[in-house]
């Protein structure tokens, strides 16, 4: 891989993003089949369906970039966060004390995809490309909805798990 423009960074973290959104497509079932609190499952399995459109933005743009092979990266990134999350899933635990560490798994996930999306979304304004720009935007907009709606469950399961 050559990084000799920012067109081919932007690229590169965009073939990251992709490799680390089929990795959390991946993923999210197994953390909502394991999470006890109804609410945090359902925002789980929503943002399962949320992200499944997300991988379909990042197709539109590389559908408009020639000469590029979208599953040229693998997110090592997305790959150990993961890995910490479901080896924590094999734990012998307390329910409430699970969807906590659930909800911590799932925030480490968000805030990676927070700043790779900021980070794509101003390349694109840079090399000029509006509409790459507002399809990264609203999965950017997406992430921090995701991010703050486990802010919120978390305030109530956490408390849960300090009374288990
Ligand atoms: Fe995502
Ligand atoms: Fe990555
Ligand atoms: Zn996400």
């Amino acid at each position: 891989m050559k990084l000799e423009s920012l067109k081919e960074l932007f690229v590169h973290e965009l073939q990251d993003l992709y490799s680390a959104e089929n990795q959390i497509i991946k993923a999210l079932p197994k953390m909502a089949d394991k999470a006890s609190s109804p609410e945090l499952k359902s925002a789980l399995q929503e943002h399962l369906q949320e992200t499944k459109g997300q991988l379909r933005r990042l197709d539109q743009i590389f559908d408009q970039i020639q000469d590029v092979d979208r599953d040229d990266e693998k997110c090592k990134g997305i790959e150990g966060i993961i890995k910490e999350g479901s080896d924590m899933l094999g734990e012998d635990a307390d329910a409430d004390v699970l969807d906590a560490g659930i909800i911590a798994a799932a925030q480490r996930v968000e805030h990676y995809e927070i700043a790779a999306y900021g980070t794509v979304r101003t390349y694109a304004n840079l090399l000029g490309k509006q509409n790459w720009a507002e399809l990264l935007q609203q999965t950017l907009s997406e992430e921090k909805a995701a991010d703050q709606k486990l802010n919120a469950l978390a305030e109530h399961i956490n408390m849960e798990a300090q009374a288990a």
